[in-house]
């Protein structure tokens, strides 16, 4: 069985950078690394679900996939612009911020070129040690294709780079497969299942919760319940000497700290990524509520200081039980579909790799994002996207992505120049 130097789990901006940076060090005359990317989705998308018709980026294009790394690359949202012929009428928009509807089609277009290095419609389940006597000498990845079933590939090293899975908070879990009840993450497809929906409720304080509530209200016919813990909406806070935390220079910084010094950066900077809508967003839902109580029908409710008690299903369709958290009494709201836009939790890499859990300890980080191991343990193991306990926030978003592929890349090709002829060459057994 065919031995990869590197499986790449996930194809989304992370993934790509690294499959860029990875070719660009081959142009530059180093020896190629042998790479697979194994996506679920059937092809390149970057949060489908959530490309809205007036999203835009809240990261300068100049972030991209390439750039901070290697301006000369040409995989630039730049040259992106160039090869589009649309380089001119870009600069006479006069911004940093794309819509998304664009910056996901440069990220397929730059996909596209990596497509021979891609295995896309595959979900990988687990991956699971290859012993060589007691020495874990290679990883099995194993995954599922929805009309392929299941595969299995040998890989010397790993980069996990799933992104977010959507947090759905404990009242709705009994509600995961009730297609009235869903994440911000399946938004578009799921409001494309509904029957007509009158009322409806947006759990949720940040970006997502806020583009959803205009979205809905722009739809028309569907009145809104935006619920939400907080006293008010916050912005995001994005000015200058703030946005330094999202340099690839502080990532050292934060790094370098102890951890309960990196769980107080996490927390004083908070405001500038999590629950914290832009503020023009902001100024708009304002201006639907403002336009309420000038005179339009009331068909919107801005439940603030509200907690989700108890979810329920009744004639009437779902019903919540809101906790009103200043006055301290409950009320009951009906609804025909709820959309939670709570979040993310990035656990996954621990399920993926559940059956190396005896090697991987806690699976703690170096600073170039490798998962320190047991010494009887051979292959590495990269992390992308989960590291923001020790790496801090710009981790989940794009800020560094170039930057760290970058380092990743260097690490791991150090890596495999020592390694690559430890590991065995002959064909392996493996079970489909
Ligand atoms: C709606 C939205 C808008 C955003 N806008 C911005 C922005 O403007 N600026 C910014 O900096 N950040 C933004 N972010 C943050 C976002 O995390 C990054 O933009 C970026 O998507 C991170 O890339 P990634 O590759 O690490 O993760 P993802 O983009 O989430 O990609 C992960 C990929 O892995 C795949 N995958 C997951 N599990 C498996 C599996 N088991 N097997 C195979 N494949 C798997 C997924 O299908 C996905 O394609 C946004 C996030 C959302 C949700």
């Amino acid at each position: 069985m065919h031995i990869h130097d590197l499986i790449g789990i996930g194809f989304g901006p992370s993934n790509l950078a690294l499959a860029i940076a990875l070719q660009e060090r081959t142009q530059d005359g180093q020896t190629p690394v042998d790479a697979l990317f194994i996506e679920k989705q059937p092809q390149f998308a970057w949060h489908p679900n959530m490309l809205l018709d007036h999203a835009h980026m809240q990261i300068s294009f100049l972030k991209d996939l390439a750039t901070l790394r290697n301006p000369a690359s040409p995989y630039t949202f730049l040259n992106y612009l160039h090869a589009k012929h649309r380089l001119q009428d870009f600069i006479n928009l006069k911004t940093f911020y794309p819509s998304r509807h664009e910056f996901n089609d440069y990220l397929s277009w730059a996909a596209g070129h990596f497509a021979d290095q891609c295995a896309f419609g595959e979900a990988v389940v687990e991956v699971h040690p290859e012993f060589q006597g007691d020495r874990v000498a290679l990883l099995r990845v194993r995954s599922h294709h929805p009309e392929h079933g299941v595969r299995e590939r040998l890989t010397r090293s790993l980069v996990i780079s799933v992104g977010g899975a959507a947090n759905v908070p404990t009242p709705f879990a009994p509600f995961r497969d009730d297609p009235r009840v869903f994440h911000s993450s399946r938004y578009l497809g799921a409001m494309a299942q509904q029957n007509q929906p009158r009322r409806m409720a947006v759990i949720g304080a940040g970006q997502s919760a806020s583009e959803i509530f205009l979205d809905l209200n722009n739809r028309g016919g569907i009145d809104v319940d935006l619920v939400m813990r907080a006293r008010s909406i916050k912005p995001s806070d994005d000015s200058p000497f703030v946005n330094e935390i999202f340099n690839p220079e502080f990532t050292d910084y934060v790094y370098q700290q102890p951890q309960p010094q990196r769980a107080a950066l996490l927390e004083e900077f908070m405001n500038t990524n999590y629950a914290a809508p832009d503020l023009a967003l902001i100024e708009q839902i304002y201006q639907v509520f403002y336009r309420q109580k000038v005179g339009a029908p009331q068909t919107h409710r801005f439940l603030r200081r509200h907690e989700v008690e108890h979810v329920a299903e009744t004639r009437e369709g779902l019903s919540l039980r809101l906790r009103d958290l200043d006055q301290g009494g409950t009320t009951t709201a009906h609804y025909d579909a709820i959309v939670l836009a709570t979040g993310y939790v990035r656990d996954t890499h621990h399920a993926l790799l559940e059956p190396l859990a005896q090697h991987l300890g806690n699976m703690d980080v170096t600073r170039d994002y490798r998962v320190q191991a047991t010494e009887h343990f051979g292959p590495a193991i990269f992390l992308q996207g989960c590291c923001e306990l020790t790496h801090g926030l710009s981790d989940t978003l794009l800020s560094v992505t170039s930057v760290r592929t970058g380092e990743i890349v260097d690490s791991l090709t150090q890596w495999l120049h020592a390694h690559r002829g430890t590991a065995p060459s002959r064909h392996l057994a493996v079970a489909f």
